[in-house]
């Protein structure tokens, strides 16, 4: 073919794809589908470091709801997690059926380790097992902590294999389905393993990765897959001491450090 006959080929062809590219705005205009990946009962020393690195590579964020017990062997995990842009919530203290517990004890588990995860603790909560009752709804209200749930469980815990937890969540994933995976409670390679693979999947598939809007505690930019903007959170500037000739007014507390 002539280079004249190759130009008029092309021009037909684009001729014939204006209607095409008209009908574009309206799909480019269409919000991105999200996913949230959440990762209950750690941290763990042995599970969380190989999951952040492997979301750190991918540049995902996800949702660690944290056990307080399990915190307590390294507190430091809950800032970690929240400056590589992930959003930590309340998994209790100890892992037990709040519905047996008394009013009291329910705070006692919700309180001690929001005590713990400090101003990295988001305004969330998933109580063990999905177990909740009005006791515990009105404690994790008063706490200002809303619980989350899930809508994808793989059984991760009890399936410890990566081709039946990716076919699972694959099979059933629909835009702002919530999945529910663990880093703590025992090995996890095979999780690990299944998130590995479901990134990219789920990528081709149009989904972006978020963590939980109620468990966020600073506004995020974007969103949470480009959240390499976010490698340098703000950090809050250093109070000069006051001077010795003034008088002293009492420090404001931050919203967050008062729950
Ligand atoms: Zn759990």
């Amino acid at each position: 073919m002539g280079k004249r006959g190759l130009l008029g080929v092309l021009a037909a062809l684009l001729t014939a794809a204006l209607p095409i590219a008209a009908a574009q705005p309206a799909a480019a205009a269409r919000k991105p589908k999200v996913v949230y990946l959440t990762f209950d009962d750690g941290p763990n020393s042995l599970n969380t470091p190989h999951l952040l690195r492997l979301l750190h590579r991918e540049r995902v964020s996800a949702t660690f709801f944290v056990l307080g017990q399990a915190l307590a062997l390294d507190p430091l995990y809950a800032t970690q997690l929240w400056l590589a842009g992930h959003a930590v919530g309340n998994h209790t203290w100890s892992h037990q059926d709040l519905t047996f517990l008394s009013p009291l004890a329910i705070r006692d588990q919700l309180r001690s380790t929001q005590r713990l995860e400090g101003p990295a603790g988001g305004a969330c909560m998933r109580p063990p097992y999905g177990a909740m009752n009005t006791s515990v709804r009105t404690v994790a209200s008063e706490l200002g902590l809303t619980p989350v749930m899930w809508t994808i469980d793989p059984q991760d815990w009890a399936h410890q294999d990566a081709a039946h937890i990716t076919n699972h969540v694959l099979s059933l994933v629909q835009d702002r389905s919530i999945v529910l995976l663990h880093d703590g409670g025992g090995p996890r390679a095979a999780t690990i393993s299944a998130v590995r693979t479901l990134i990219p999947q789920l990528r081709l598939r149009g989904y972006e990765f978020r963590t939980i809007p109620a468990c966020r505690v600073a506004p995020l930019t974007g969103n949470a897959t480009r959240m390499i903007d976010r490698a340098d959170p703000p950090r809050p500037k250093p109070t000069p001491p006051p001077d010795p000739g003034q008088p002293v007014a009492p420090p404001a507390v931050p919203a967050e450090m008062s729950r």
